[in-house]
């Protein structure tokens, strides 16, 4: 075995010993490799900043943002009349139409059509809705090889890690790395780490698993009601492959991915690449109505939880969500603590308000991973109001208990403090003083996780009230 360039890291222990997500705990984990963590912070900005540029170049783009989520509104409102007619073209089609209640039973559905025909080889694309629903763990279990053909899903599939990132998977790694992986796994020269190479090391290792392949299943960005027929966006052509070469096509569809027409679609298109990566459209944009002559093509229609989100009053407009990353790559908590932190299938600022719904006591965690500092809210395609919701969830999980012991107390601290202007005033006045005499060190430990990384600056000599009464108070 070669020297590697770097240790692999562990990057996604972010469960609790009682099996609730600590989101701080997994954080500190990775904010421990400082140099790690400037260059994920780095390049996830680098990736917003062609989003704006993108965003910029579109005179239209706020009324695009505004039609989008109208539409997503409008759909979800009548989301159980877009699903018939959606499953009636489709059958009409000649595509078989399944409907699972949750992730059991989508992973049963798949294994059912596999078994019937005897599949053992799955070539796999584009869907974190697998991932959510732990389908690859499912079917290996009954003997079915699974490949994701995602480059950056097959890098973290092969070093047995989760993606970090809905759209970017293997974002936290470096070149390095992944060179290191490609040896280990498939026989690359040790050392390499030319990314060109590296890809093209795993092109002629895919096209091995296309040609193999007995089934392909893919995910669907757009699912049209009028037409029956699935879109699927991706730049590397593989579930184009997938789906033209293997005899039978599982598309597995979130039922929240419903669209109502055909000409709806191009105000998702404008806004889904722009938004997730700076390009003006997907290299591939694929549309699929009935099988190809000799294929089977069956549509798993999930809900697992999401009726649930729609019934939920502050929370249901988080289905509008077209799963673009955009407010991955802007959040500075998701840019500095890698997305294994949150130990949810979607992370960053969508997943911390997806997911408790999922499991409050377990998720509880994941609201409180937020400035609440609202640049999710301002890049999000379609509008969610993430800041708020994210929000709304903390109030939940306190009252619901699940707040940490240090939080809670914390949180009745200042619920005490600041409801007595007089203590407020004793209090401030004793901290500046306190500030100019305890050595920093000392006040970064006092300040807990969210001290170690951060400096203090100079103690004010006086109170902003005090110093407004100086120097304003006549311009009221
Ligand atoms: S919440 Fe908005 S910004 Fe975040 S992934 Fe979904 S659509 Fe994109």
């Amino acid at each position: 075995m070669t020297k590697r360039a770097f240790e692999l890291p562990v990057l996604h222990e972010p469960h609790r010993a009682d099996g609730a997500v600590d989101h701080a705990k997994a954080a500190a984990r990775f904010t421990a490799d400082e140099a790690r963590t400037d260059w994920h912070d780095g390049a996830l900005w680098w990736v917003r900043a062609k989003r704006d540029l993108a965003a910029a170049s579109l005179d239209e783009w706020e009324a695009l943002r505004e039609l989008a989520s109208s539409i997503k509104e409008h759909t979800l409102s009548r989301l159980d009349e877009y699903l018939v007619e959606f499953e009636a073209a489709a059958t009409r089609n000649g595509v078989t139409v399944h409907w699972a209640r949750d992730a059991d039973e989508h992973n049963r559905i798949v294994h059912g059509i596999l078994a019937e025909r005897g599949a053992t080889r799955l070539v796999k694309s584009k869907s974190m809705l697998t991932e959510e629903c732990g389908l690859n763990p499912y079917l290996q279990a009954r003997g079915i090889e699974v490949i994701d053909t995602d480059l950056g899903e097959r890098i973290v599939q092969l070093r047995g890690e989760a993606p970090s990132h809905i759209v970017l998977p293997a974002i936290h790694l470096k070149k390095e790395e992944v060179g290191d992986t490609f040896h280990d796994h498939l026989g690359t020269p040790a050392g390499l780490a030319d990314p060109t190479a590296l890809t093209q090391a795993a092109r002629e290792h895919l096209r091995a698993k296309f040609l193999a392949a007995d089934a392909a299943l893919t995910g669907v960005n757009f699912a049209i009601a009028e037409t029956g027929g699935l879109v699927v966006c991706t730049n590397e052509g593989n579930a184009d492959l997938g789906m033209a070469l293997a005899p039978v096509h599982v598309a597995s569809l979130g039922i929240e991915k419903l669209i109502p027409r055909a000409s709806d679609l191009g105000v998702f298109l404008r806004l889904l690449t722009r938004s997730a990566t700076g390009q003006p459209v997907t290299v591939y944009s694929s549309h699929v109505h009935r099988p190809r002559a000799g294929q089977a093509l069956h549509v798993v229609l999930v809900d697992n939880g999401r009726s649930t989100q729609l019934a939920r009053e502050g929370f249901w407009r988080s289905l509008k969500c077209i799963r673009c990353g955009a407010c991955m790559n802007t959040c500075p908590i998701y840019r500095r603590s890698g997305g294994h932190s949150y130990g949810s299938t979607v992370p960053g600022p969508i997943g911390s308000v997806l997911t408790p719904g999922l499991d409050l006591e377990r998720y509880a965690s994941l609201p409180f991973a937020s400035t609440l500092c609202g640049s999710c809210t301002a890049v999000c395609p379609v509008k969610i109001d993430l800041d708020a919701q994210l929000y709304r969830w903390r109030q939940l999980v306190t009252a619901a208990g699940h707040a940490s012991t240090g939080k809670a107390i914390a949180m009745r601290g200042a619920g005490l403090v600041l409801a007595r202007p007089w203590l407020v005033r004793a209090l401030g006045a004793a901290a500046r003083g306190a500030m100019r005499v305890v050595p920093r060190r000392v006040m970064r430990v006092a300040a807990g996780a969210w001290g170690r990384a951060r400096d203090l600056p100079p103690a004010p000599p006086q109170s902003f009230r005090a110093w407004y009464r100086a120097n304003r108070s006549d311009r009221s």
